[in-house]
């Protein structure tokens, strides 16, 4: 026996001479020859003994061969027709030499893989192993060992490796943070992108520094219980967003999908899952909640977040026995403003009193934007109405505080309506409304001032509602209409204009006048749209009775101020004009006195404008504003009109009569041309010839009529009159 023996691989010439114990010479002799014939020729595999020399000449080989290489075992013995080494791959060649002599070296057997080129062309992997048998000398003279095929363990190996690189690769690269945790929080396993979400350098370092994932990563560690009751409950967790800290401390949002692994007994193992940061999503989000219950301009609550707030409010005061109070409020005139100096100064005001009302209140209060100019305050835990009244006393202070703009200081005012919970609703949306019934009573009995909501308010303050809301519908169906009503010169008795007068026919409802909804429809700005539609039908209208060969007139559109206050006013008048046709001078606009007198500076510019069109401009309503003779003089103004007031009564009070009597003369010395409005009496009628008034307008000659009516009435007058024009 040589040394090879203690390998566990025995030289095959020692084993084929070896006896079986015990057994008779002869008979087990032959038994093991035959025993070991039959399974060296049935071996899956090659054995071999071969020469140490430069061919490997091969000295046996066994029937496996030619399974292994293709070649009969004649073929390759003695190399007959080559040498083994030939058939091995040309790269591998050198290693398998290597590898074989180093092992007979160190005196060990030789273990290598390499391809063998199969006699079919094809190459196969082989695992080769054996071990080098001595000459009496002691030194190597032959190699003996197995050449086995694994070309297909070869083939599942790299399949294996594949997938396995494969898994690693996304493992290694994901963008995602994957993990396994243990039920009691800490990590098995981390990716490189979980330990970077989480601010350390490499997963080991994660998994070394977090051992207590409830405390160490979750801001609020009640996450972390709710996590694996999931996991208990139902085995998985989807979309889990929580707040936790990254390595450095700062506060981020994550969102975890895991599930539980479990074992043969279902006990669970481990947990798997991955994360992604969402702090941009959820800042995103946010971001939306905020400008879905913000205003954008004052960065107040809008309505939507008022309403929430305002129920939360009530809930706490029902529970504790407290007051709320609910205050709108609503700037007066804003809507001159915006119109007349332009939207950024109105923005400006509007940020600046949402500054101010912020001011006036405490923090648990909110100060809401309705929209437009108004405001609500929603005041929590009010001791009684007193305490209301004095903070309603100090917003309306803070408000009429001097405003600053541009071109000046604005005195600015504010209406308040306020109701309270629990005396006047119970709900959110009934206490708003109450409230802005007392805000439009407020308005009504003077502005800069407060009411608070009482029973009696309801029936006419919804009435207002309804107007606001019927007056948009209205402009949208076409609900209005213009009556005419004529305008009579003193001297020759023919009517040289007519006066367009606005109503509102809604479907089943008696025709509205002027004065239910006009003062609605300039608070709410619809004055604007709807004054259009009046100055566009009314030329239209002149054209059209032109166009029929009727005597030419002169048609008066009364323009409301905030009209007039808009920088687009004269264009607006100028394209009507050239649209419809009309010469410029068969228009007259209409300004009420009392306005005329706000704003001198501009409205004489605004009125330049319009006079150099070529249209007339009348003073209505003439006697009721104080107008300062200079203003009259400085305007481009061709008529005033003596309000009604005046006329009514002026033949029984000396005071009307002597103030009647000197607009006519105030006129005159203008160079004016004056009319009397409402003359509804002879005697009326008698006065003014008597004291030169130009033209009379009023029931006495005709009430406002419908354009066919005043139609036949200028037909008449033609054919009266066949030479008039
Ligand atoms: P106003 O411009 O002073 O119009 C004259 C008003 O006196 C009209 O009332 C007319 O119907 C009425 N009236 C005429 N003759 C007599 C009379 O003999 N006796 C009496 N008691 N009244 C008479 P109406 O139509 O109700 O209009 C009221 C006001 O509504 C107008 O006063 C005008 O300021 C405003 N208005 C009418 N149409 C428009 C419009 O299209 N735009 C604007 N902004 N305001 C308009
Ligand atoms: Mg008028
Ligand atoms: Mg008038």
């Amino acid at each position: 026996m040589n040394s090879q023996a203690a390998t566990g691989i025995r030289p095959l010439a020692g084993i084929l001479s070896e006896q079986i114990p015990g057994a008779p010479r002869e008979a087990g002799l032959l038994d093991r020859n035959r025993l070991l014939t039959t399974l060296i020729s049935n071996l899956v595999g090659m054995i071999y003994r071969c020469r140490l020399d430069e061919n490997w000449t091969m000295e046996f080989v066994s029937d496996g061969c030619f399974e292994l290489t293709g070649y009969a075992p004649e073929e390759l013995l003695l190399n007959a027709r080559g040498n083994y080494e030939q058939i091995t791959h040309p790269d591998d060649r050198a290693r398998v030499r290597r590898a074989i002599l180093d092992a007979l070296a160190r005196n060990s057997q030789y273990d290598v893989e390499y391809r063998l080129l199969h006699c079919d062309g094809c190459l196969r992997w082989v695992w080769e192993r054996g071990v080098g048998v001595m000459n009496r000398a002691g030194e190597p003279e032959a190699i003996e060992g197995f050449i086995q095929d694994i070309t297909q363990r070869h083939a599942a190996d790299d399949a294996l490796r594949e997938t396995e690189r494969r898994y690693r690769s996304i493992f290694e690269h994901a963008t995602e943070g994957i993990f396994q945790t243990t039920p009691d929080g800490r990590y098995i396993n981390a990716n490189p992108a979980l330990a970077s979400i989480y601010g350390y350098a490499t997963p080991a370092e994660l998994i070394a520094d977090l051992s207590d994932i409830q405390h160490q990563l979750y801001v609020d560690p009640e996450r972390r219980r709710e996590f694996v009751r999931l996991m208990r409950q139902y085995g998985y967790a989807r979309n889990f967003e929580s707040h936790v800290f990254r390595r450095d401390g700062s506060i981020f949002w994550i969102s975890e999908n895991a599930r539980a692994v479990r074992d043969e007994n279902g006990e669970v193992q481990f947990y798997e899952g991955t994360v992604v940061e969402i702090t941009e999503r959820k800042r995103y989000q946010e971001e939306l909640e905020y400008q879905a219950s913000h205003d954008s301009l004052t960065g107040l609550p809008n309505r939507a977040l008022l309403v929430d707030r305002l129920k939360q409010t009530i809930h706490a005061a029902r529970r504790d026995g407290r007051v709320v109070a609910v205050a709108f409020v609503d700037l007066d005139h804003f809507k001159l403003i915006n119109d007349s100096l332009g939207h950024h100064v109105g923005d400006r005001l509007l940020l600046d009193m949402a500054e101010r009302l912020r001011a006036c209140v405490r923090s648990q209060d909110t100060v809401a934007r309705q929209g437009g100019d108004e405001f609500v305050l929603i005041l929590a835990d009010q001791p009684d109405e007193a305490g209301v009244t004095m903070l309603i006393r100090r917003v309306l202070e803070a408000v009429a505080q001097p405003w600053a703009a541009e071109h000046g200081e604005y005195s600015i005012s504010c209406s308040i309506g306020v109701s309270l919970f629990p005396r006047d609703g119970k709900g959110a949306e009934a206490l708003l409304k109450c409230a802005d019934l007392a805000m439009f009573k407020a308005k009504d009995i003077g502005r800069n001032t407060f009411q608070f909501f009482t029973p009696e308010l309801n029936g006419a303050m919804i009435d207002r509602l309804e107007v606001a809301n019927g007056l948009r519908r209205g402009l949208e169906r076409n609900e209005f209409l213009l009556h005419y009503q004529p305008r009579v010169d003193l001297a020759s008795g023919r009517i040289v204009g007519a006066e367009a007068l606005i109503r509102w026919q809604r479907p089943d409802q008696a025709l509205t006048p002027p004065g239910q909804f006009i003062p609605v429809a300039e608070e709410t700005g619809l004055i604007v749209p709807i004054g259009a539609w009046a100055l566009r039908e009314a030329c239209a209208q002149n054209i059209a009775w032109q166009a029929m060969g009727l005597p030419p007139i002169v048609v008066s559109v009364n323009l409301s101020p905030i009209q007039f206050r808009r920088a687009g006013l004269v264009a607006e008048v100028a394209n009507t004009l050239r649209e419809t046709g009309l010469e410029a001078r068969w228009l007259e606009l209409e300004l009420t006195e009392s306005f005329i007198m706000q704003d001198a500076e501009r409205i004489n510019q605004a009125m330049a404008g319009l006079k150099a069109l070529g249209v007339e401009i009348a003073v209505d309503d003439f006697g009721t504003g104080y107008s300062s003779l200079s203003y009259l003089k400085r305007f481009p103004v061709d008529r005033l009109k003596i309000d009604k007031s005046f006329v009514q009564d002026v033949n029984h009070d000396p005071d009307d009569a002597a103030i009647a009597r000197a607009i006519i003369s105030l006129g005159h010395s203008l160079n004016l041309r004056v009319v009397a409005e409402g003359v509804e009496t002879e005697a009326q009628l008698e006065f003014m010839r008597a004291h030169g008034c130009d033209e009379i307008q009023g029931y006495f000659f005709s009430r406002p009529v419908l354009a066919t009516e005043f139609e036949a009435m200028l037909l008449r007058q033609r054919d009266d009159y066949p030479f008039g024009g």
